[in-house]
């Protein structure tokens, strides 16, 4: 099924307006070079300003509207993306490039993802307790923020838009969104959904367009209260830098290099898993992802057996062909940075197991084989920095506290596993994996819609996202005493 008419501009909404741009942006998909996805408007630096002023002059009432409203559209948009989710996953894996039962898990988790916050606008919590002043009484109550200015990344281009806007939206705060320039469509596809089911004027606005121009007009208007973001550590940074200067609230999700720790005692088959999912799936193009295998002496050989064997026989190609398993890299930048990384490996002195060869595929696309070194060590720079590709590499170690030195040895926190069936050595490293999400005998990436994510050191940066914890960023917290 083609969805798209290509020579349809895909539109800017702003003011509950959908706005024409001179500046078009051909959605490719990485798949397949000469098919273009779909034409989408890059905003201009007036139409990200008018944007902002939209969202700001919707507050006061939306703010106000109270939690029925606010659930009632939060349930309509979660109804139409599950209704929608076998033309959206096309739609995603074909600018994405990951495979259609990913791409449609993805969608399908945009669709819980609302859902969910629709009934956090019923599930309100807040205090009524007594001062410690004789006769007066002290209320605590969660307000909205204001004008939320959310930019978001291109490899999951609906799932983490959603879990942006649907906790904005539901705690009262109105919404301007960049998503990435590389993936617009889905965002597009969310803002058509939301503004059909009724947000109101102003309330919600989609500003599609670069980073340099559109991210900054965000960071840079004092009409935004709060920017939450999520990227590259380097963007972060600035993001974080910008943000503080002018005192607005900033939560950041950033990069990984997640261990997957593997001992001896594991089962290897589930270690095996493991590894192949959480450092494979999704082209490896997950902030999650199982990037650096940590595996003791005794299993090695036979997880690098194992594990090589399962590689192998992976199927690289389009996403939309069922028995593929791993589809392209999103685009010709990411591919030279795995390649060159890849160089880099070897360079180091690691031993390139399989993969890592750039392939032809049946349409001109970005194909690269998974790619696993061994006879790496922690110091390597494959190692160190993110290379978010189909790229993992395996540190041999002697036992379980060199894995757990190692696994903590990294600029980033974000997600780490460990395989065993020690309940000791799974207890201890739950209680001492310097990560914010630990997964035992489980791949590192594959989280719930309900529960806290995010990481620590360089990863993250300010409140968690998703589940009750997201109230923490897109609320602040009034304390009023009262003398009757
Ligand atoms: P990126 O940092 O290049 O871009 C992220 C967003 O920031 C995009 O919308 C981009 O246009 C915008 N941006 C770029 N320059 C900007 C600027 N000067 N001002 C304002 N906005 C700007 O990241 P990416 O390549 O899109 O995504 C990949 C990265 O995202 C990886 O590092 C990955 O680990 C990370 N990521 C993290 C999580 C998480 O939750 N921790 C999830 C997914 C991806």
């Amino acid at each position: 099924m083609k969805m798209n008419d290509v020579t349809k501009q895909h539109r800017n909404l702003i003011a509950g307006e959908w706005v024409e741009s001179a500046d078009v942006n051909e959605n490719r998909n990485p798949a397949n070079t000469d098919e273009i996805v779909g034409l989408y408007a890059r905003a201009s630096k007036d139409d990200a300003a008018r944007a902002i002023a939209a969202a700001r002059a919707a507050f006061p009432a939306w703010s106000k509207s109270g939690p029925q409203q606010r659930h009632d559209l939060l349930k309509k948009v979660s109804d139409t993306i599950a209704a929608r989710a076998e033309e959206l996953g096309e739609l995603l894996a074909r600018e994405e490039g990951k495979t259609f039962a990913e791409a449609k898990g993805e969608v399908m988790r945009a669709s819980q993802v609302f859902g969910f916050f629709a009934g956090e606008t019923l599930r309100q919590t807040g205090d009524a307790i007594d001062s410690v002043r004789p006769g007066v009484e002290v209320m605590v109550q969660r307000e909205a923020l204001g004008v939320i200015g959310l930019i978001t990344p291109w490899n999951f281009p609906i799932a983490i838009p959603a879990w942006k806007i649907a906790p904005a939206l539901a705690f009262g705060n109105c919404v301007v969104i960049k998503p990435a320039d590389l993936t617009p469509g889905c965002a597009w596809a969310l803002a058509e959904i939301i503004h059909e089911a009724g947000a109101p004027e102003g309330v919600f606005n989609l500003v599609m367009g670069r980073g340099s121009e559109i991210g900054a007009e965000i960071l840079d208007s004092p009409e935004v209260d709060a920017v939450s973001f999520t990227g590259s550590v380097e963007t972060g940074r600035m993001v974080a830098e910008k943000c503080v200067a002018q005192m607005k609230k900033v939560q950041l999700e950033m990069g990984g290099k997640n261990p997957l720790v593997v001992l001896d005692d594991a089962d290897l088959d589930t270690a095996v898993n493991c590894a192949l999912n959480g450092a494979f799936f999704s082209t490896g193009q997950r902030c999650t992802a199982s990037s650096r295998l940590i595996v003791t002496a005794g299993i090695h050989d036979r997880f690098v057996a194992a594990l090589t064997e399962k590689l192998n026989s992976l199927k690289v190609g389009d996403p939309m062909d069922g028995l593929v398993h791993i589809g392209p890299v999103v685009d010709e930048s990411q591919l030279e940075q795995n390649r060159r990384y890849v160089k880099i490996g070897q360079e180091e002195g690691a031993t390139l197991v399989c993969g890592g060869e750039v392939i032809e595929g049946a349409t001109p696309g970005h194909f690269m084989t998974p790619a696993l070194f061994t006879g790496t060590t922690n110091e390597m720079r494959i190692n160190r920095e993110e290379i978010f590709g189909p790229v993992a590499t395996v540190i041999k170690v002697a036992d379980y506290d060199e894995a757990l030195r190692l696994a903590n040895d990294t600029d980033f926190g974000l997600s780490a596993g460990i395989c065993t069936t020690n309940l000791g050595h799974a207890a201890h490293f739950r209680r001492n994996a310097e990560a914010g999400m630990v997964m035992v005998n489980l791949p590192t990436a594959g989280v719930d819609y309900h529960t806290p994510f995010g990481g620590r050191k360089g990863s993250s940066y300010g409140p968690r996202e998703q589940g009750q914890y997201a109230r923490e960023f897109y609320t602040t917290v009034k304390t009023t005493y009262i003398q009757a």
